[in-house]
Protein backbone atom coordinates (compact mmCIF):
# COMPACT_ATOMS: atom_id res chain seq x y z
CA UNK A 1 0.00 0.00 0.00
CA UNK A 2 2.61 2.40 -1.05
CA UNK A 3 1.91 5.35 -3.30
CA UNK A 4 0.35 4.78 -6.91
CA UNK A 5 2.81 3.93 -9.77
CA UNK A 6 0.92 4.64 -13.23
CA UNK A 7 2.40 3.52 -16.70
CA UNK A 8 3.86 5.29 -19.33
CA UNK A 9 0.75 5.35 -21.08
CA UNK A 10 -1.26 6.56 -18.09
CA UNK A 11 1.22 9.44 -17.20
CA UNK A 12 0.53 10.27 -20.80
CA UNK A 13 -2.67 10.65 -20.60
CA UNK A 14 -2.56 12.63 -17.51
CA UNK A 15 -0.54 15.11 -18.83
CA UNK A 16 -2.56 15.50 -21.90
CA UNK A 17 -5.56 15.47 -19.48
CA UNK A 18 -3.55 18.44 -17.17
CA UNK A 19 -3.30 20.82 -20.62
CA UNK A 20 -6.49 20.58 -21.80
CA UNK A 21 -7.90 21.41 -18.20
CA UNK A 22 -8.43 24.91 -18.74
CA UNK A 23 -8.70 25.44 -14.45
CA UNK A 24 -5.42 23.84 -14.18
CA UNK A 25 -3.81 25.76 -16.54
CA UNK A 26 -5.15 29.31 -15.44
CA UNK A 27 -4.47 28.28 -11.61
CA UNK A 28 -0.90 27.08 -12.72
CA UNK A 29 -0.92 30.12 -14.66
CA UNK A 30 -1.32 32.46 -11.90
CA UNK A 31 1.00 30.71 -9.76
CA UNK A 32 3.89 30.70 -11.98
CA UNK A 33 3.28 34.35 -12.70
CA UNK A 34 2.93 35.58 -8.90
CA UNK A 35 6.36 33.99 -8.51
CA UNK A 36 8.16 34.79 -11.60
CA UNK A 37 11.20 37.66 -10.57
CA UNK A 38 11.09 36.61 -6.96
CA UNK A 39 14.38 34.27 -7.13
CA UNK A 40 16.18 36.63 -8.66
CA UNK A 41 14.95 40.01 -6.77
CA UNK A 42 16.33 37.50 -3.49
CA UNK A 43 19.77 36.88 -5.20
CA UNK A 44 20.48 39.99 -5.71
CA UNK A 45 19.44 41.71 -2.11
CA UNK A 46 21.64 39.15 -0.60
CA UNK A 47 24.29 37.76 -2.52
CA UNK A 48 26.14 36.14 0.33
CA UNK A 49 23.47 33.55 -0.36
CA UNK A 50 25.19 32.06 -3.11
CA UNK A 51 28.40 31.21 -0.73
CA UNK A 52 26.46 29.84 1.59
CA UNK A 53 25.13 27.25 -0.43
CA UNK A 54 28.52 26.52 -1.81
CA UNK A 55 29.32 25.24 1.52
CA UNK A 56 26.06 23.84 1.46
CA UNK A 57 26.77 21.97 -1.87
CA UNK A 58 30.55 20.63 -0.47
CA UNK A 59 28.91 19.41 2.61
CA UNK A 60 26.65 17.77 0.62
CA UNK A 61 29.67 16.12 -1.90
CA UNK A 62 31.27 14.68 1.88
CA UNK A 63 27.73 12.73 2.75
CA UNK A 64 27.19 11.20 -0.59
CA UNK A 65 30.83 10.15 -0.56
CA UNK A 66 30.49 8.52 3.03
CA UNK A 67 26.40 8.04 3.44
CA UNK A 68 26.29 5.05 5.82
CA UNK A 69 28.86 6.88 8.35
CA UNK A 70 26.87 9.54 8.39
CA UNK A 71 23.58 7.44 8.93
CA UNK A 72 25.30 5.78 11.63
CA UNK A 73 26.69 9.16 13.36
CA UNK A 74 23.16 10.32 13.52
CA UNK A 75 21.46 7.46 14.80
CA UNK A 76 23.97 7.92 17.58
CA UNK A 77 23.65 11.32 18.30
CA UNK A 78 19.79 10.78 18.17
CA UNK A 79 19.75 8.72 21.28
CA UNK A 80 21.97 11.16 23.17
CA UNK A 81 19.38 13.50 23.04
CA UNK A 82 16.98 11.44 23.81
CA UNK A 83 15.18 11.12 20.68
CA UNK A 84 14.77 7.12 18.98
CA UNK A 85 16.24 6.57 15.77
CA UNK A 86 15.22 4.35 13.75
CA UNK A 87 16.25 3.20 10.22
CA UNK A 88 13.73 1.97 7.30
CA UNK A 89 15.57 0.12 3.81
CA UNK A 90 11.96 0.53 2.35
CA UNK A 91 8.90 2.64 1.75
CA UNK A 92 7.28 -0.52 3.55
CA UNK A 93 9.77 -0.66 6.46
CA UNK A 94 8.84 3.20 7.24
CA UNK A 95 5.32 2.61 7.04
CA UNK A 96 4.99 -0.20 9.70
CA UNK A 97 7.82 1.42 11.58
CA UNK A 98 5.33 4.75 11.72
CA UNK A 99 2.18 2.68 12.81
CA UNK A 100 3.89 0.46 15.47
CA UNK A 101 4.47 3.56 17.05
CA UNK A 102 1.07 5.50 16.40
CA UNK A 103 -1.29 2.34 16.85
CA UNK A 104 -4.50 2.85 15.35
CA UNK A 105 -7.47 5.35 16.92
CA UNK A 106 -5.61 8.01 17.00
CA UNK A 107 -5.73 11.93 15.53
CA UNK A 108 -2.53 12.76 13.56
CA UNK A 109 -1.14 15.94 12.46
CA UNK A 110 1.24 16.34 9.70
CA UNK A 111 3.02 19.12 8.41
CA UNK A 112 4.08 18.68 4.51
CA UNK A 113 6.52 16.32 3.81
CA UNK A 114 7.80 14.78 0.36
CA UNK A 115 9.16 11.66 1.90
CA UNK A 116 5.80 11.11 3.19
CA UNK A 117 4.49 11.33 0.10
CA UNK A 118 6.94 9.63 -1.12
CA UNK A 119 6.37 6.63 1.03
CA UNK A 120 2.32 7.16 0.81
CA UNK A 121 2.34 7.57 5.25
CA UNK A 122 -1.17 9.93 5.03
CA UNK A 123 -3.53 7.00 3.24
CA UNK A 124 -1.52 4.17 5.21
CA UNK A 125 -2.18 6.11 8.48
CA UNK A 126 -5.67 6.64 7.47
CA UNK A 127 -6.48 2.78 6.25
CA UNK A 128 -5.11 1.61 9.27
CA UNK A 129 -7.74 3.37 11.79
CA UNK A 130 -6.11 7.05 12.14
CA UNK A 131 -7.79 10.45 11.71
CA UNK A 132 -5.22 12.12 9.72
CA UNK A 133 -5.05 16.23 9.10
CA UNK A 134 -2.60 17.75 6.81
CA UNK A 135 -2.18 21.66 8.00
CA UNK A 136 0.37 23.11 5.21
CA UNK A 137 -2.67 25.51 3.64
CA UNK A 138 -1.41 23.86 0.06
CA UNK A 139 -1.66 20.47 1.28
CA UNK A 140 -4.62 20.43 3.14
CA UNK A 141 -6.32 21.92 0.02
CA UNK A 142 -4.61 19.47 -1.91
CA UNK A 143 -6.02 16.69 -0.01
CA UNK A 144 -9.22 18.19 -0.50
CA UNK A 145 -9.10 18.22 -4.03
CA UNK A 146 -7.79 14.45 -4.01
CA UNK A 147 -4.85 15.64 -5.93
CA UNK A 148 -1.28 15.20 -5.49
CA UNK A 149 1.05 17.74 -5.07
CA UNK A 150 1.95 19.74 -7.91
CA UNK A 151 5.22 21.65 -6.66
CA UNK A 152 7.79 21.20 -4.42
CA UNK A 153 7.26 23.67 -1.99
CA UNK A 154 3.79 24.95 -3.32
CA UNK A 155 2.20 22.17 -3.59
CA UNK A 156 -1.69 23.64 -4.53
CA UNK A 157 0.07 25.64 -7.30
CA UNK A 158 -3.20 24.71 -9.70
CA UNK A 159 -5.67 25.57 -7.11
CA UNK A 160 -7.10 28.58 -7.89
CA UNK A 161 -8.66 30.98 -5.32
CA UNK A 162 -12.08 30.23 -6.62
CA UNK A 163 -11.01 26.15 -6.40
CA UNK A 164 -10.37 26.76 -2.88
CA UNK A 165 -13.46 28.04 -1.86
CA UNK A 166 -15.03 25.61 -3.86
CA UNK A 167 -13.13 22.93 -1.83
CA UNK A 168 -14.07 24.41 1.43
CA UNK A 169 -17.84 24.38 1.54
CA UNK A 170 -17.61 21.20 -0.66
CA UNK A 171 -15.75 18.93 1.29
CA UNK A 172 -15.96 20.89 4.47
CA UNK A 173 -19.05 22.87 4.71
CA UNK A 174 -17.00 25.88 5.31
CA UNK A 175 -19.62 28.89 4.37
CA UNK A 176 -17.33 31.34 2.58
CA UNK A 177 -18.44 33.95 -0.28
CA UNK A 178 -18.13 33.59 -3.87
CA UNK A 179 -16.04 36.38 -3.76
CA UNK A 180 -13.82 35.58 -0.37
CA UNK A 181 -10.20 36.40 -0.64
CA UNK A 182 -7.08 35.07 -0.35
CA UNK A 183 -6.75 35.89 3.57
CA UNK A 184 -10.54 35.32 4.31
CA UNK A 185 -9.95 31.53 2.88
CA UNK A 186 -6.52 31.03 4.85
CA UNK A 187 -8.38 32.17 8.04
CA UNK A 188 -10.89 29.40 7.64
CA UNK A 189 -8.31 27.12 7.25
CA UNK A 190 -6.80 28.03 10.66
CA UNK A 191 -10.07 27.88 12.59
CA UNK A 192 -10.65 25.02 11.44
CA UNK A 193 -7.20 23.09 12.04
CA UNK A 194 -6.86 24.67 15.63
CA UNK A 195 -9.19 21.95 17.03
CA UNK A 196 -7.46 19.16 15.35
CA UNK A 197 -3.89 20.60 17.18
CA UNK A 198 -5.63 20.56 20.08
CA UNK A 199 -6.99 17.39 19.88
CA UNK A 200 -4.24 15.82 18.04
CA UNK A 201 -2.10 12.57 20.14
CA UNK A 202 0.93 12.83 17.36
CA UNK A 203 2.21 15.33 15.38
CA UNK A 204 4.20 14.13 11.81
CA UNK A 205 6.67 16.18 9.90
CA UNK A 206 9.41 15.29 7.89
CA UNK A 207 12.67 17.27 8.25
CA UNK A 208 14.67 20.15 5.86
CA UNK A 209 18.21 18.88 7.40
CA UNK A 210 19.25 16.62 10.06
CA UNK A 211 22.74 17.25 11.70
CA UNK A 212 24.64 14.07 12.18
CA UNK A 213 27.01 15.87 15.20
CA UNK A 214 24.10 16.96 17.01
CA UNK A 215 21.24 14.72 16.02
CA UNK A 216 19.32 18.05 15.64
CA UNK A 217 16.08 18.07 13.65
CA UNK A 218 16.22 21.34 11.20
CA UNK A 219 12.96 22.55 9.53
CA UNK A 220 12.11 26.28 8.04
CA UNK A 221 8.56 27.26 7.54
CA UNK A 222 6.57 30.12 7.02
CA UNK A 223 3.20 29.23 7.93
CA UNK A 224 3.63 28.37 11.58
CA UNK A 225 1.77 24.88 11.28
CA UNK A 226 5.55 23.05 11.68
CA UNK A 227 5.87 24.52 15.21
CA UNK A 228 2.23 23.67 16.52
CA UNK A 229 2.66 19.93 14.86
CA UNK A 230 5.91 19.54 16.55
CA UNK A 231 5.33 21.39 20.05
CA UNK A 232 1.94 20.87 20.59
CA UNK A 233 1.24 17.48 20.72
CA UNK A 234 2.87 14.80 22.87
CA UNK A 235 4.56 12.42 20.45
CA UNK A 236 6.36 13.71 17.54
CA UNK A 237 7.52 11.69 14.97
CA UNK A 238 10.13 13.28 12.11
CA UNK A 239 10.01 11.28 8.75
CA UNK A 240 13.40 12.23 6.85
CA UNK A 241 15.12 10.52 4.00
CA UNK A 242 19.09 10.21 4.95
CA UNK A 243 19.85 12.42 2.00
CA UNK A 244 18.90 15.41 4.67
CA UNK A 245 22.07 14.54 6.55
CA UNK A 246 24.59 17.17 7.25
CA UNK A 247 28.07 17.08 8.92
CA UNK A 248 26.77 19.80 11.82
CA UNK A 249 23.84 21.48 12.91
CA UNK A 250 25.39 24.46 11.70
CA UNK A 251 25.68 23.63 7.91
CA UNK A 252 22.52 21.92 8.64
CA UNK A 253 21.01 25.07 9.11
CA UNK A 254 23.04 26.48 6.51
CA UNK A 255 20.96 24.05 4.19
CA UNK A 256 17.77 25.12 5.10
CA UNK A 257 18.30 28.76 5.01
CA UNK A 258 19.30 27.95 1.35
CA UNK A 259 16.31 25.72 0.65
CA UNK A 260 14.48 28.73 1.81
CA UNK A 261 15.96 31.32 -0.20
CA UNK A 262 15.94 28.92 -3.59
CA UNK A 263 12.38 28.37 -2.38
CA UNK A 264 11.65 32.33 -3.03
CA UNK A 265 10.90 32.71 0.93
CA UNK A 266 13.63 34.76 2.13
CA UNK A 267 13.90 35.67 4.92
CA UNK A 268 12.11 32.51 6.43
CA UNK A 269 9.42 33.50 8.93
CA UNK A 270 10.43 30.30 11.50
CA UNK A 271 13.93 28.45 11.71
CA UNK A 272 12.85 25.90 13.65
CA UNK A 273 15.75 22.99 15.75
CA UNK A 274 14.70 19.94 17.55
CA UNK A 275 16.99 18.21 19.49
CA UNK A 276 15.63 15.52 21.32
CA UNK A 277 11.70 15.93 23.47
CA UNK A 278 11.24 18.74 25.67
CA UNK A 279 12.44 18.58 28.99
CA UNK A 280 13.06 20.69 32.38
CA UNK A 281 14.82 20.35 34.96
CA UNK A 282 13.72 23.26 36.47
CA UNK A 283 12.47 21.64 40.25
CA UNK A 284 15.89 21.01 42.18
CA UNK A 285 17.46 20.31 38.99
CA UNK A 286 16.62 17.05 38.20
CA UNK A 287 15.73 16.53 34.37
CA UNK A 288 12.21 15.60 33.17
CA UNK A 289 11.67 15.05 29.80
CA UNK A 290 8.02 16.20 28.50
CA UNK A 291 7.67 19.77 29.76
CA UNK A 292 5.23 21.79 27.03
CA UNK A 293 6.67 20.18 24.35
CA UNK A 294 6.52 16.73 23.30
CA UNK A 295 7.57 13.64 25.58
CA UNK A 296 8.53 11.72 22.86
CA UNK A 297 10.55 12.44 19.31
CA UNK A 298 10.91 9.30 17.39
CA UNK A 299 13.04 9.84 14.23
CA UNK A 300 12.53 7.28 11.52
CA UNK A 301 15.40 7.98 8.57
CA UNK A 302 14.64 6.15 5.28
CA UNK A 303 16.64 4.80 2.95
CA UNK A 304 14.33 3.74 -0.54
CA UNK A 305 16.56 3.25 -2.62
CA UNK A 306 19.24 6.24 -1.52
CA UNK A 307 22.22 4.51 0.01
CA UNK A 308 22.24 2.84 -3.40
CA UNK A 309 22.52 5.88 -5.29
CA UNK A 310 24.96 7.48 -3.48
CA UNK A 311 27.21 4.36 -4.80
CA UNK A 312 26.33 5.05 -8.42
CA UNK A 313 28.04 7.24 -10.95
CA UNK A 314 25.34 9.25 -12.35
CA UNK A 315 22.36 9.04 -9.86
CA UNK A 316 24.43 10.08 -6.70
CA UNK A 317 24.62 13.72 -7.82
CA UNK A 318 20.48 13.58 -7.34
CA UNK A 319 21.50 13.22 -3.70
CA UNK A 320 22.79 16.99 -3.76
CA UNK A 321 19.38 18.26 -3.98
CA UNK A 322 18.24 19.68 -1.29
CA UNK A 323 13.96 19.96 -2.83
CA UNK A 324 13.85 23.76 -3.25
CA UNK A 325 11.77 23.58 -6.45
CA UNK A 326 13.93 26.24 -8.02
CA UNK A 327 14.47 23.93 -10.93
CA UNK A 328 10.66 23.56 -11.65
CA UNK A 329 9.99 26.90 -11.67
CA UNK A 330 12.39 27.44 -14.47
CA UNK A 331 10.98 24.82 -17.04
CA UNK A 332 9.50 25.00 -19.83
CA UNK A 333 7.18 21.87 -19.41
CA UNK A 334 7.04 21.75 -15.75
CA UNK A 335 5.03 24.97 -16.53
CA UNK A 336 2.30 23.75 -18.73
CA UNK A 337 2.27 20.16 -16.64
CA UNK A 338 3.73 20.95 -13.14
CA UNK A 339 3.86 17.60 -11.14
CA UNK A 340 2.05 16.00 -13.64
CA UNK A 341 5.36 14.91 -15.51
CA UNK A 342 7.71 13.75 -13.28
CA UNK A 343 6.28 10.56 -11.68
CA UNK A 344 3.90 9.78 -8.98
CA UNK A 345 5.61 12.35 -6.47
CA UNK A 346 8.59 14.28 -7.29
CA UNK A 347 8.08 16.04 -11.04
CA UNK A 348 10.00 18.28 -13.35
CA UNK A 349 13.39 18.18 -14.12
CA UNK A 350 14.46 17.25 -10.14
CA UNK A 351 11.69 15.02 -10.02
CA UNK A 352 13.18 12.07 -12.73
CA UNK A 353 16.55 11.59 -10.81
CA UNK A 354 14.24 11.25 -7.73
CA UNK A 355 12.22 9.15 -9.46
CA UNK A 356 14.97 6.69 -10.38
CA UNK A 357 16.06 6.39 -7.19
CA UNK A 358 13.02 5.88 -4.61
CA UNK A 359 10.89 3.73 -8.25
CA UNK A 360 13.36 2.54 -10.40
CA UNK A 361 15.31 3.46 -13.58
CA UNK A 362 12.46 2.25 -16.29
CA UNK A 363 9.87 4.49 -14.45
CA UNK A 364 11.89 7.76 -14.92
CA UNK A 365 13.57 6.72 -18.38
CA UNK A 366 10.50 6.87 -20.09
CA UNK A 367 9.06 9.56 -18.56
CA UNK A 368 12.48 11.95 -19.24
CA UNK A 369 12.06 11.28 -23.16
CA UNK A 370 9.91 14.36 -22.49
CA UNK A 371 12.45 16.66 -21.42
CA UNK A 372 13.18 19.42 -24.13
CA UNK A 373 16.57 19.64 -23.42
CA UNK A 374 17.16 23.61 -22.71
CA UNK A 375 19.40 23.18 -19.34
CA UNK A 376 17.87 26.12 -17.81
CA UNK A 377 17.34 23.53 -14.64
CA UNK A 378 21.02 23.79 -14.48
CA UNK A 379 21.45 27.25 -14.58
CA UNK A 380 19.46 28.08 -11.94
CA UNK A 381 20.29 24.84 -8.76
CA UNK A 382 21.71 26.35 -6.13
CA UNK A 383 23.72 23.01 -5.40
CA UNK A 384 24.42 22.09 -9.10
CA UNK A 385 22.53 19.02 -9.38
CA UNK A 386 23.57 17.98 -12.73
CA UNK A 387 20.26 17.72 -13.80
CA UNK A 388 20.73 17.77 -17.76
CA UNK A 389 23.05 14.77 -17.28
CA UNK A 390 20.81 12.53 -15.01
CA UNK A 391 17.92 13.18 -17.16
CA UNK A 392 20.16 12.63 -20.68
CA UNK A 393 21.08 9.10 -19.01
CA UNK A 394 17.86 8.74 -18.74
CA UNK A 395 16.96 8.63 -22.05
CA UNK A 396 20.08 6.69 -23.09
CA UNK A 397 19.04 3.99 -20.62
CA UNK A 398 15.47 4.53 -22.34
CA UNK A 399 16.78 4.46 -26.19
CA UNK A 400 19.05 1.32 -25.36
CA UNK A 401 22.02 4.40 -26.36
CA UNK A 402 25.28 4.14 -23.75
CA UNK A 403 25.81 2.24 -21.22
CA UNK A 404 23.14 0.28 -20.03
CA UNK A 405 22.07 -0.82 -16.24
S1 LIG B 1 17.62 19.90 -8.30
FE1 LIG B 1 18.49 21.82 -7.50
S2 LIG B 1 16.99 23.41 -8.09
FE2 LIG B 1 15.96 21.41 -8.31
S3 LIG B 1 14.90 21.08 -6.38
FE3 LIG B 1 16.91 20.09 -6.20
S4 LIG B 1 18.26 21.63 -5.30
FE4 LIG B 1 16.44 22.72 -6.01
Amino acid sequence: MGVKQITYKEALEEIYRGLSDEEFQRGLRIGVGNAEGKFLKILEAHPELRELAALVEDAKKKVIANLEHYIDMAMESLRKVHAKPYFAHTAEEAREIVLKIVGRGKTIVFSKSMVAEEIGLQHFLEESGNEVWETDTGEFLIRLAGSKPMHTTAPAIHLSRQKAIELLRKKLGIKLPDNAMHEEIVGAIRRFLREKFAKADIGISGGNALAADTGSIVLVENEGNIRLVTGYPPVHIAVISVEKLFPSLQIALAAAIVQAAWAGLYPPTYLNVISGPSSTSDIERKRVYGAHGPQEVHVVLVDNGRVAASKHPVLSGQLKCIKCGRCQWECPVWQQTANLWGGPVYGGPMGMGWTAITLGIKEAAELSMLCLGCGRCDEVCPVHVPLSSIIHWLKQQYTGEGEKE
